[in-house]
């Protein structure tokens, strides 16, 4: 079938669905094309908090909050990006609670506030309680009241829709997409004039993970594969606190409700590292301080973890404030966080790098200012970049309300511009591609299950391009993934069913999964520097002569792939050493 809409979003998680909120708002038609239901989206899982300078624990200004975002980023951050981000937290979380987010009260009935790494007051003088939540359900609640108002709002949704392709005209402008309707087998058309991706992280492509199984990161694949740029992809986070092997996350939340690492000596290791916020430094030195320990023979018992210490923090606030992660505990290790310490390890959790955009989501190709007509992309699967080399915990949610919201009324603004066009023509045969694609899979019967070739993915993903990197492990890395890219065009799928088939869809997204892994893989060994999440063993330092600059990596799609560069904006902060 061919659906025809104004706007089609792809992706429900926070992103897109503010954007769908904005958009409709705006008197645009909108559709958002998921391939989970909505409320099964990434952001649910969301745990800690959203950041903004609200002030009601103790004094906050937005600008600390860029100073920490900016500092954070390692300095590669746009900083009128951030500047927009944090000035807008505020409002947005004063908007979300009147759309209906239950948020935690402080006792004077205020939007409760804890600590977060890498929030400072006074430009870095000691940790700021500036993280709004709902619990340890921050993205719950967000994800459901955000759904409520779009159906009230009569967001049309089409759920249970995987998008395989983006459509463009020959000029170059974006047309629509193809999705596979997960429940029928159908392929179908969705005609539009403008495309705006909000479909998330890609977790996944690593063994560790503290991402959903969804986390394949479509849409960058899909934007790649038009020969448009992903942007920093070298820079990936990991999440210092992860359970143990399982990689299931346990919020930065705890260390801010005053939770302690510690090593096989018992001692509280931060405090060698970070002397001023100790425990509270920023996700990419805390990860890299876990793993020294763990070289240097401190890990527990031997082993490749340190300990969460919570016991000393009180049954009160473990039951009250962090309900969630305490039963994680229960349930997956075993472990009573009241009495035991709980067992972590980095874990695989963001993407600072993604589809380039502006400050409205419109879609870049290469220089700022070079948009893709009607083309639009937000939330993680996006680079603003307000990220930069690190991510702050909390700001992954005000990125996705922020700039969703922004992308929604831009959007809305240029369906009120274009109303007396028609949308742009589609192409003969728009889902030629797509289902050329399904049936050479599905007609295949000797190769390997896709299975065996995503764990091999996962796994030198996880040896060569994790928190440490050399050009010995990166160059092994894309040996590897040349040659997992030839095993992931001939897998083979054992059923070969219309009704739920999700072995063919696995067997899709192995393919986007190869494509992205190598521009992670390629920007990480190209950036000779370390810098953030980035750490170089064979360049230990950061290089601003060389390195202080966004890089674009374009694919030809066949394993041959080149690099542009895109300058870093500086407004108020500029470069100097980091240090907590
Ligand atoms: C466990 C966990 C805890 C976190 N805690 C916090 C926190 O406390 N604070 C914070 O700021 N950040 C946190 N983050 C990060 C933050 O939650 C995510 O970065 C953010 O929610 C991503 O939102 P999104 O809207 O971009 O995508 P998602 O919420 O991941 O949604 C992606 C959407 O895209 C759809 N989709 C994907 N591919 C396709 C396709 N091919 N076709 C159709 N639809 C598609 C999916 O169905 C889904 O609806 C956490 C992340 C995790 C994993």
């Amino acid at each position: 079938m061919t659906f025809s809409h104004d706007i089609v979003i792809v992706g429900a998680g926070g992103a897109g669905l503010m954007a769908a909120l904005y958009a409709r708002e705006g008197g645009a038609d909108v559709a958002v094309v998921s391939k989970l239901h909505p409320l099964r989206s990434h952001t649910g899982a969301a745990q800690g908090g959203i950041g903004a300078a609200l002030g009601n624990e103790e004094e906050d200004h937005w600008l600390w909050h860029a100073f920490d975002t900016v500092k954070g980023s390692d300095y590669i951050g746009d900083q009128d990006a951030i500047e927009i981000m944090c000035q807008d937290a505020p409002r947005t979380i004063v908007e979300l609670e009147h759309y209906g987010v239950p948020f935690s009260r402080n006792k004077q009935g205020k939007i409760s506030q804890r600590r977060f790494g890498g929030h400072t007051r006074n430009f870095g003088e000691a940790p700021v309680r500036r993280a709004c939540h709902a619990a340890d359900r921050t993205g719950h609640t967000i994800l459901h009241t955000l759904y409520d108002q779009c159906v009230k709002n009569h967001v049309r949704f089409y759920d249970e829709f995987q998008v395989l392709d983006l459509l463009m005209t020959p000029d170059g402008e974006t047309c629509g997409v193809v999705a596979y309707e997960i429940l029928t087998g159908e392929i179908h058309t969705f005609h539009a004039k403008i495309v705006c991706f909000a479909t998330g992280g890609y977790g996944r492509a690593f063994k560790t993970t503290s991402n959903a199984h969804a986390g394949t990161g479509d849409g960058m694949a899909i934007v790649l594969r038009k020969g448009l740029p992903l942007e920093d992809m070298e820079f990936v986070q990991f999440h210092p606190t992860g359970l143990y092997r399982l990689g299931i996350l346990i919020t930065e939340g705890a260390r801010g409700e005053g939770g302690i690492l510690r090593n096989n000596e018992g001692e509280r290791f931060m405090e060698r590292y970070a002397p001023t916020v100790k425990d509270l430094a920023p996700r990419d030195l805390v990860s890299q301080c876990i793993y020294k320990e763990i070289r240097e023979g401190r890990g527990i018992n031997g082993k490749e973890y340190v300990h969460l210490d919570m016991t000393h923090v009180g049954e009160d606030v473990l039951l009250h404030k962090l309900p969630e992660i305490t039963v994680f505990s229960r349930t997956y290790m075993g472990i009573d966080p009241v009495k035991q310490p709980i067992p972590v390890a980095p874990t695989c959790h963001y993407a600072m790098g993604g589809i380039p955009t502006d400050h409205d989501g419109r879609v870049e190709r290469a220089q700022r200012g070079s948009t893709v007509p009607g083309l639009y992309a937000v939330g993680e699967c996006a680079c603003v970049s307000v990220h930069g080399a690190n991510r702050l915990g909390t700001n992954s949610l005000v990125d996705l309300v922020v700039f969703g919201r922004r992308a929604g009324i831009r959007m809305a603004q240029e369906i009120q511009d274009r109303r007396n066009e028609p949308k742009p023509l589609l192409p003969d045969d728009p889902q030629k591609p797509t289902r050329d694609l399904l049936d050479a899979i599905l007609s295949r019967t000797e190769g390997e299950p896709v299975v065996a070739v995503r764990t091999d993915l996962q796994q030198t993903m996880m040896d060569n391009v994790s928190v440490f990197r050399n050009e010995e492990t990166l160059t092994q890395a894309l040996a590897d993934l040349k040659a997992l890219r030839e095993r992931a065009r001939r897998v083979v799928v054992r059923d070969k069913g219309k009704r739920f088939n999700t072995e063919l869809m696995d067997a899709v997204e192995i393919g986007f999964m190869v494509d992205y892994a190598e521009a992670i893989a390629a920007g990480a060994k190209y950036r000779t520097e370390s810098r953030g999440a980035h750490s170089r063993e064979d360049y230990p330092q950061r290089d601003d002569e060389h390195w202080l600059k966004h890089t674009l990596f374009y694919s030809d799609g066949q394993g041959g792939y080149e690099f542009g560069d895109k300058k870093v904006i500086i407004t108020r902060f500029q470069p100097k050493e980091r240090k907590y």
